[in-house]
């Protein structure tokens, strides 16, 4: 549908994590993803056609503006397949916080909209999409956002390394790593961590697949 954007859902819910983990925040989920991970959890989102509503800017901004929060979360599918960088300013502009969770393998804005903070991952080798990692976006991110390694094994989590290593020696955003559901134990994350002494890296689980079921939609 020309000119909407393709939803699958909005609700409302506490962001499962990243640095706002906790924190109540509204969820746009758009559909749409330009590549395919191999652990996929979010499958029914892949496709533009499968969207349930198809909402203009302006009654996007309406479903938006409904809810209580000023935290808003933009995910997928891919959210930055979408043309949203209106969106986000006006949203800017009105005191949102913007997550824009996205999954690597696009640009970011050229120029970014105030509120805006992206949570990109870094698709590791057990993702099987690695080589679509755009490191060019690296330079883009500040100590605001997060880049979040999704480890599914013991090579995902070198791959983690190799990157800090060779892309952030110092500084740089904010990094996660967080385990690939039913693929790797957390343990094995706290236990890489502390041995690389990697003390710039948070280790996280996806809190509402603790509080809720795992494959829980809407939370
Ligand atoms: S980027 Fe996200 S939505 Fe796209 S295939 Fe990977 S996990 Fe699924």
């Amino acid at each position: 549908m020309k000119n909407k954007f393709p939803v699958v859902e909005i609700f409302d819910s506490i962001d499962g994590e990243g640095k706002r983990t906790g924190y109540m925040a509204i969820f746009v989920r758009f559909a749409g993803c330009n590549i395919r991970c191999t652990y996929c959890d979010t499958c029914y989102a892949l496709s533009p056609e499968d969207a349930l509503f198809y909402f203009t800017k302006d009654e996007l901004l309406a479903k938006i503006r409904s809810y209580p929060w000023k935290r808003i979360t933009f995910t997928g599918g891919e959210p930055l397949l979408q043309p949203l960088e209106e969106i986000c300013r006006i949203l800017g502009d009105e005191g949102y916080d913007i997550n824009i969770e996205t999954n690597g393998a696009v640009p970011l804005f050229r120029h970014r909209p105030k509120g805006v903070f992206y949570t990109m991952d870094y698709k590791c080798t057990g993702s099987g999409v690695r080589k679509y990692m755009r490191t060019e976006n690296f330079r883009d991110l500040t100590q605001d956002d997060v880049l979040k390694f999704v480890v599914s094994d013991r090579r995902d989590l070198d791959d983690m390394k190799y990157i800090l290593d060779t892309y952030f020696p110092t500084g740089g955003p904010k990094f996660y790593v967080s385990p690939v559901w039913g693929r790797i134990e957390p343990v094995e994350l706290v236990d890489y961590v502390k041995a690389h002494g990697l003390d710039r890296v948070c280790v996280q689980v996806q809190l509402h697949k603790i509080i809720w079921s795992p494959t829980k939609r809407g939370v």
